[in-house]
């Protein structure tokens, strides 16, 4: 069989929604390669031309995918390509101008080509800083002739694909760690886009309490305090509403918004499920006690109601009728969850009180603790972490990355690239 080579793609974006592009792009990549691994996401400015229009001038974010291959360079191409097309890259749009998707071949082994189609290595390599700053990420070395000084480079900043945050915002006076900071819809709007530049896949708005011994509020109060920060958020295009009431599910349904139900209680009624299942919106399973069989039971009878197994996310519910031993024993097996169900699976530990039986920090302070559980979570694959403070989770997720990555490559991989360029 023939040896599969080492193929370095360097993918960026500054167009739309860009750690979903760069997301898109590398599933994309993973169905046309072995993706061996991938760097951390940075921000840069965008490399343009003199005189290019002030409107181009947007940052991207860049990374750089580890691939292995057994197509040929042509080949390589044609495929990212077409995956640049498949995710709706315009090719007709003016060169260096703003793109949803950019996919270049840095590096092809130890090849040196120089083709009209083609050239490798990429001919930008030795100019751009921020490519080779990710290159020394995942331990290939830049040969001496071309190598820029990357040990003062700055980003604009960094982030991480994988895990995925859903950033919690709470519209309520009374939650447990958060309450009452954003029940006013300019300060809840704010919250919510700075959850987004900290790198937030999706933003969960709650109306309800549901901390312990919570005294619930009507499906009309939820939707009064709803309805102003939705509207406030017009233009974000990633939210999921946390409401167990099929009248507010049934409202925040009607904004298109909202692409996802975070329904703690699986009390909603068939007539709901239905219309989740035809809005084509995920919805979160949340188990209360400790029954997993529950969760079995509960993903068949969605799935008769025609909501798809893809937009089913399973949370196994810290805290929700669980002793705090319980909580932890949970944490400890996600892996098996995702095994067991086939779904994704999100994790909401944020600040929780399990956190209590081995910290004396108050609840709004158990950021530190959350984050120790969030490396776990993440080690055990799990999809999604809904956590109050999506900042630090990325400062420390982007650190770990960078760390695991250091010996990527086995060492000599990309070495004679020294020879070559
Ligand atoms: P850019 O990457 O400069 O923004 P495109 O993605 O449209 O622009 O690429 C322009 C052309 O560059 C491609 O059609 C391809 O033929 C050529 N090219 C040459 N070498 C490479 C390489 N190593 N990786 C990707 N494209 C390359
Ligand atoms: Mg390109």
């Amino acid at each position: 069989m023939k040896t599969k080579e080492t193929v370095l793609l360097a993918v960026g974006a500054n167009l739309g929604n860009k750690l979903q592009n760069l997301r898109n792009a590398l599933r994309e990549i993973k169905s046309c390669f072995d993706l061996a691994g991938v760097s951390h996401a940075i921000e840069t400015k965008a490399v343009l031309p003199k005189n290019s229009p002030a409107a181009w001038n947007l940052p991207y974010l860049n990374i750089m995918a580890v691939c292995k291959t057994s197509r040929a360079p042509i080949e390589t191409l044609s495929a990212v390509k077409m995956i640049e097309e498949k995710l709706g890259r315009d090719a007709n749009a003016p060169r260096w101008s703003p793109r949803i998707i950019d996919i270049d071949i840095a590096l092809y082994g130890k090849q040196k080509i120089n083709t009209d189609r083609l050239t490798i290595p990429h001919p930008e390599l030795k100019n751009r800083d921020f490519w080779q700053f990710l290159l020394e990420e995942i331990g290939c070395a830049i040969p001496k002739e071309i190598k820029l000084d990357v040990n003062n480079y700055k980003a604009l900043n960094h982030f991480v694909l994988y895990p995925q945050f859903v950033g919690i915002v709470n519209v309520t006076p009374d939650s447990f760690s958060d309450g009452g900071k954003f029940l006013d819809p300019e300060k809840a709007e704010r919250r919510v886009r700075k959850l987004l530049d900290d790198g937030a896949s999706i933003i969960d708005i709650g109306a309800q309490s549901t901390r312990p011994q919570y005294i619930e509020v009507s499906p009309s109060e939820e939707i009064s305090r709803l309805s102003p920060v939705l509207e406030r958020c017009g233009n974000v295009d990633n939210l999921s509403i946390d409401s167990y009431f099929d009248e507010v599910v049934k409202y925040v349904l009607k904004n298109p918004n909202v692409k996802w139900i975070n329904d703690q209680n699986s009390t909603l009624n068939p007539e709901t499920i239905k219309l989740i299942a035809d809005r084509n919106v995920k919805l979160v399973v949340m188990l209360r006690g400790v029954n997993f069989s529950w969760i079995d039971e509960r993903i068949k009878y969605l799935e008769n109601l025609g909501v798809k197994k893809s937009n089913l996310i399973v949370d196994p519910g810290i805290g929700f009728g669980k002793s705090k031993h319980e909580n932890i024993r949970l944490i400890k097996n996600l892996k098996s969850l995702r095994q067991r169900y086939g779904c994704e699976i999100l994790l909401g530990a944020s600040r929780k009180s399990f956190i209590s039986a081995h910290s004396n920090a108050t609840p709004k302070n158990r950021d530190l603790e959350t984050i120790a559980t969030s490396c776990f979570a993440a080690d055990a694959g799990v999809d999604y972490l809904r956590v109050h403070n999506v900042k630090n989770h990325m400062r420390f997720f982007v650190t770990k990355r960078c760390l695991e990555n250091a010996d990527l490559l086995r060492p000599g991989e990309f070495h004679e690239i020294n020879d070559l360029l």
